[in-house]
């Protein structure tokens, strides 16, 4: 019997991984092996130890990966994948594509670093500490990409086919159709991805890509991400907020540091606080983007400016590359990063990662976090266990590269520019349906989102709703 497994972001928000098997012996020797996602896990150390251990099923026996999009939590482990023996295809949009030749080699640089810091400072029980993976054998999975346009059908075998839809999500991010042929009968199954803020007739604060969720969807079984299942977002335009805490900061002295992560969420930052300053609403004071891969990021962003919304497309007409921008600095070399440390003035810091998991934000925060008078301002999801989440709980203290920081700087988080549909909108998706599942299964969220997320949909939509455990083999029908 066919068979689905949740290998990641079950009982959790990171390590995205459902393997399908279509043949009836566990080593898929009499059919295929599938991976919609292949993330990395981050946060929490029980599920950070899950990225040293082997796959389940082993490398080798994987046929196919499928990846809905770019961000770390579904394609930071494919680089392992390819390490442990995966010789198969990895299918994306060529956005997606495009932004993994970023985000991955950064991901290996960010694995060497850390290793590395380890070795020097000897913080590590393992002689020496090794990377997960090093930037060239990120840089070789590349080759292991297919593109696949939205709407192509791509078969994979006789009985296996899947579709890519929008997903409203980032650029290039995809819901998977999957279509399994059984005798006579054919079997649809969609995995959600990370679903993106559903349009209302307002345009939905924050929202830059044009399309998705697609509706009308009616797939027997459904594998529905549930990050903010327990949540509401602001309806309020979130620019004058931001240009509250902005001007606040500025007022008394501080810098703002954004931790962002470096593809297009930081672009759509940009064009936000781009247009405050133009307008007046803000001070024109200096903005570092300090990322390595800050100017490709942009060449990407700006490639795909048709996938992006009425308001965002007007920005970019208006306005042109952040690349030309006067008084907005992009910091390639680590030495320039450095040098942002001794800027004393009040400057506004955008660098990554989104969750202070790695990266130069860093040493940033190691650097502004102690005075009271800068902000930090938060504008994505912070997974529990993660450094971001610590410090947006405004606890007392942060561990950054093996000691204690204290938090005394302004926090504040800005849901508005959430890129994750929350329960009311997940809801109005899931009303679009055609038909109603055999069964959903709630994964990417923690046990409380998914808990309120399974409630809300079992009584406002009468479905059959279970929370993936990780582990678990479902049967396909
Ligand atoms: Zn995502």
């Amino acid at each position: 019997m066919a068979y689905l497994q949740f290998l990641g972001a079950a009982e959790t928000v990171t390590g995205s991984k459902h393997l399908i098997n279509t043949s009836n012996d566990p080593s898929g020797r009499n059919g295929l092996q599938v991976l919609i996602d292949c993330g990395l896990f981050q946060g929490a150390k029980q599920w950070r130890l899950k990225n040293w251990e082997p796959t389940p099923v082993p490398a080798t026996q994987i046929d196919a990966v499928i990846l809905t999009h770019a961000h770390l939590d579904h394609c930071g482990w494919i680089p392992r994948l390819v390490k442990e023996g995966f010789r198969g295809k990895i299918y994306a949009t060529p956005p997606t594509i495009d932004l993994c030749h970023v985000v991955l080699p950064d991901s290996g640089h960010l694995q060497e670093e850390e290793a590395r810091f380890h070795n020097q400072k000897n913080t590590s029980k393992h002689k020496p500490a090794l990377p997960l993976y090093t930037l060239e054998e990120a840089e070789k999975s590349l080759l292991n990409f297919e593109p696949v346009n939205f709407g192509e059908t791509k078969q994979l075998s006789a009985d296996f086919s899947f579709r890519f839809v929008h997903a409203g999500h980032i650029l290039g991010s995809a819901m998977v159709e999957v279509f399994r042929q059984q005798g006579s009968q054919r079997h649809k199954y969609l995995f959600s991805g990370d679903i993106g803020r559903v349009p209302d007739h307002v345009p939905t604060p924050g929202r830059v890509v044009s399309r998705g969720p697609e509706t009308q969807e009616d797939p027997e079984i459904l594998v529905m991400e549930s990050t903010y299942g327990n949540r509401s977002h602001p309806q309020d335009d979130v620019r004058d907020e931001m240009a509250q805490l902005i001007n606040d900061t500025v007022t008394r002295g501080g810098s703002v540091v954004v931790p962002a992560f470096a593809v297009e969420r930081t672009q759509k930052f940009l064009f936000i606080l781009k247009e405050l300053m133009e307008s007046g609403r803000i001070p024109r004071v200096p903005v570092f983007v300090d990322s390595p891969m800050a100017i490709k990021a942009v060449e990407i962003c700006m490639k795909y400016t048709a996938e992006f919304n009425e308001e965002a497309q007007h920005l970019v007409s208006a306005y042109g590359s952040p690349l030309t921008w006067q008084g907005f600095t992009f910091a390639i070399k680590q030495e320039d990063s450095k040098k942002i440390n001794q800027v004393l003035y009040p400057c506004i810091i955008v660098s990554s990662s989104g969750m202070v998991t790695g990266g130069r934000v860093l040493h940033h925060l190691l650097h502004r976090l102690p005075d009271p008078r800068n902000l930090v301002m938060f504008i994505g999801f912070q997974a529990p266990g993660t450094r971001g989440a610590i410090i947006k709980s405004r606890a007392d203290s942060v561990r950054i590269f093996s000691g204690e920081v204290p938090i005394r700087a302004q926090i504040a988080a800005l849901e508005q520019f959430s890129d994750h549909a929350d329960t009311s909108e997940l809801l109005r998706w899931m009303r679009t349906f055609k038909k109603q599942p055999s069964a959903t299964y709630l994964v990417h969220g923690e046990n409380g989102a998914a808990w309120l997320l399974q409630k809300a949909i079992s009584e406002e939509l009468g479905w059959k709703v279970s929370i993936a455990k990780w582990l678990e083999k479902v049967p396909l029908a």
